[in-house]
């Protein structure tokens, strides 16, 4: 059904990468607050975003599936589409993983781990998902999970920093190539959020005090501060936002 709301995501179905908790649960669950149906797609069950997104009055599917490997993607599409009565409308690229050491011991392995689900999957999903719309005839969103090191080098995390600057560079090359397709890909940019991925940093005195100080919001970001930023980009208001980044940092990159 169309609503004169063009913020509303009614009787949409949204796949979100990453779903279980922190920034994913966030955006599954304000996915759902404006009327999408989710699936949720990950290693781990995710549970407590089901709980929330059945509180919203919408329904949470779980695909089971790891992302380390790109060559099941069109499995995990297939299952996303059958899993409720209607196939996927929104793909939010969440799923993300980090590594730090210093560059002179980084290891292969790090490289590898970091770059295959937060680059390669990425890509290769929203090509399986991609070809299923054009397949259709029809367009979608596409939201992918940046970060500030899409923009800045950061310290000791090589291959997540080259994996999220790679991340905005597809961003772009696919919304150039899409966007004809009615398929709109962007992308936001969150700053420091209190999530998994930031517990090291959070636990380092010294680095936590260094972070929040040039936030200038003066706080780290919570999983429900995104929600707005996805919903937005996976919504009709989008139509003709294509190849963006959004950052959503608390003014970190304004600074
Ligand atoms: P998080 O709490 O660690 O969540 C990461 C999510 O990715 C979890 O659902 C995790 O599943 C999933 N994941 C990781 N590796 C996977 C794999 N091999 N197969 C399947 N699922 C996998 O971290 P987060 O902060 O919410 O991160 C979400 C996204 O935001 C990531 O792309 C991250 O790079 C990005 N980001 C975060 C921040 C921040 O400050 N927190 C800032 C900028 C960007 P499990 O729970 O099963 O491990």
């Amino acid at each position: 059904m169309t609503t004169s709301n063009p913020f509303s995501l009614d009787g949409r179905v949204a796949m979100v990468t990453g779903a279980n908790t922190g920034l994913g649960q966030g955006i599954a669950v304000a996915l759902a607050q404006a009327g999408a149906d989710v699936i949720a797609v990950g290693r781990s069950a995710p549970s407590e975003t089901q709980a929330a997104v059945a509180a919203a009055g919408r329904r949470c599917h779980w695909v089971e599936a790891a992302l380390d490997e790109a060559t099941h993607v069109a499995d995990i599409v297939e299952r996303g589409n059958a899993a409720l009565d209607a196939p996927v409308d929104i793909l939010v690229n969440n799923a993300g993983t980090i590594r730090r050491a210093d560059a002179l011991d980084f290891t292969e392995a790090d490289w590898d781990a970091v770059m295959g689900v937060n680059l390669k999957t990425v890509f290769f999903l929203s090509q399986a998902v991609a070809r299923t719309w054009v397949a259709a005839g029809r367009g979608g969103k596409i939201v992918n999970i940046a970060s500030l090191l899409s923009f800045q080098g950061g310290i000791r995390v090589p291959s997540y920093t080259a994996s999220k600057s790679g991340l905005l560079g597809i961003t772009r090359l696919l919304a150039n190539e899409w966007a004809g397709k009615g398929i709109n890909v962007n992308a936001i940019a969150p700053g420091y959020y209190a999530t998994n991925n930031t517990q090291a940093l959070r636990d380092d005195p010294e680095r936590s005090r260094d972070i929040l100080a040039r936030i200038p919001a003066g706080r780290w970001g919570e999983p429900s501060d995104l929600g707005g930023a996805a919903v937005f980009l996976a919504s009709r208001a989008a139509d003709y936002v294509n190849g963006a980044v959004l950052p959503v940092d608390g003014g970190w990159l304004a600074r």
